[in-house]
């Protein structure tokens, strides 16, 4: 960098081997591309055909990633909002398309884009093209906006928390409740075709845990993106012209619903139940081998955990909606536009929802109950929530303690401690802050 100019002189660009794993491990439990266990002939025309589509998916990952990085190298920041307008940049970071093919498998074909996307080749026409003078530069990049294109970086993209609706790392569609939707039937369908194909030859059975996650959590991100409409915002970093107006809105309250109803579908207890068939597919580690960060977590020692799978997705769904900020926000706008779903509703909706007892295996509904009043417990602790959201909280919990108390078995035992605790929190009245005005003395 020439500190004169902020001219970039140089760049490097170093890709490691490592970052196409969870690519391959995507790919890899998805489709199951590999022979069937005890059959006679050893691999087949389609095997080797699935198994070929596998590494071309991660070269299109790797020829992505290294236009993003000589992006970078020519001065072009992340643009998170590219994904929703047919993956417009490689600023983006993308999450691999995955499609319904033939016969309910799940194909690979297009899911990377290839090339450099429209958004970059106005990136680099306003940087490095000939303008006449500065005017016709802005000018020529001012255009885009109109011609449907944001451009949202880090500090509004990168949190489950944050108002901009329509930013979000890995995620995809341009609608992203759509999007969801379409994500949770591919994972539907993934997980009942999940079986030993996954698996290369020669691989031990307990390697299918950590090939399973990437199926098994496949909507964590295009949650974060749909559940950043609750509460959201639309806005870009616009500067004051005379020719144009300043954009700046909430989500509208009609797909603030449809939002939440998707989100619901997230912690349903049903959809979170692992088929027996996997659960059986999946011994204790082999000899030699040992749990690593990839792997699943729970309690049951050796042997894996479907309850605590269950947690940890719908875990990730409360963290998203049950945040401070977001239902603060979320409030304020349900006050403007009745139909914005208040907080209140938010959260008795969700409570109702892991009341329905998934078919045979009521211990899930129990175990996202304790989940759901988990989190209300670190959001009761949190030193930063609005007053009114304490007040709501408040009253939440007092409803699920006086239901649990009514109730004499051993689970509703511990959700009546967890929303006690939780109250004496939530009702600590030393959390409570008095705001300041910022400085302003005409000095
Ligand atoms: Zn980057």
């Amino acid at each position: 960098m020439d500190p004169r100019t902020g001219e970039i002189i140089k760049g490097h660009v170093t890709l490691g081997s490592l970052r196409v794993r969870q690519d391959y491990l995507i790919a890899q439990g998805m489709t199951a591309p590999f022979s069937a266990e005890g059959s006679e002939s050893a691999t087949t025309t389609a095997d080797t055909t699935a198994q070929a589509a596998l590494s071309e998916m991660a070269l299109a990952r790797i020829r992505q990633l290294s236009a993003h990085e000589i992006g970078h190298t020519l001065g072009i920041a992340h643009n998170f909002a590219a994904s929703n307008k047919d993956r417009a940049s490689v600023m983006d970071y993308p999450h691999p398309v995955l499609t319904m093919g033939a016969d309910n498998k799940i194909s690979l074909t297009g899911a990377y884009a290839s090339g450099i996307g429209d958004w970059d080749k106005r990136v680099i026409q306003y940087g490095y093209g000939d303008f006449a003078d500065d005017k016709a530069r802005l000018d020529f990049i001012s255009q885009a906006p109109q011609q449907g294109f944001r451009f949202i970086s880090d500090p509004d993209s990168n949190g489950g928390k944050l108002p901009h609706a329509y930013s979000s790392l890995w995620d995809n569609g341009a609608d992203a409740v759509t999007e969801l939707d379409r994500v949770m039937k591919l994972r539907a369908q993934a997980l009942s075709n999940f079986n030993s194909k996954a698996l290369a030859d020669g691989r031990p059975y307990s390697d299918l845990a950590e090939i399973l996650m990437p199926v098994y959590f496949a909507h964590r991100y295009q949650t974060e993106a749909a559940g950043k409409w609750l509460g959201g915002y639309d806005y870009r970093y616009q500067l004051k012209t005379a020719g144009e107006k300043l954009l700046y809105q909430p989500v509208a309250g009609a797909d603030q619903q449809r939002a939440f109803q998707a989100l619901l579908r997230t912690v349903n207890p049903t959809t979170l139940a692992l088929p027996t068939a996997v659960e059986q597919l999946i011994p204790p580690k082999a000899y030699g081998y040992s749990n690593n960060r990839e792997s699943p977590q729970g309690y049951t020692g050796l042997v894996l955990d479907p309850l605590s799978l269950a947690e940890a997705a719908a875990q990730h769904t409360f963290s998203i909606l049950l945040n401070g900020e977001r239902l603060a926000r979320l409030q304020w706008q349900h006050q403007n536009d009745s139909a914005v779903p208040s907080v209140a509703r938010l959260l008795s909706d969700l409570w109702q929802q892991l009341q329905a007892p998934a078919a045979a295996k009521p211990l899930i509904s129990r175990r996202l109950q304790v989940s759901y009043l988990l989190q209300l417990s670190t959001l009761a602790q949190n030193e930063q929530l609005a007053p009114e959201i304490r007040a709501e909280l408040l009253l939440m919990l007092t409803q699920i303690g006086q239901s649990a108390k009514a109730a004499k078995d051993a689970h509703s035992q511990l959700l009546l401690q967890l929303a006690t605790q939780a109250q004496k929190d939530v009702a600590n009245l030393g959390k409570l802050k008095a705001l300041q005005p910022p400085p302003g003395s005409p000095i």
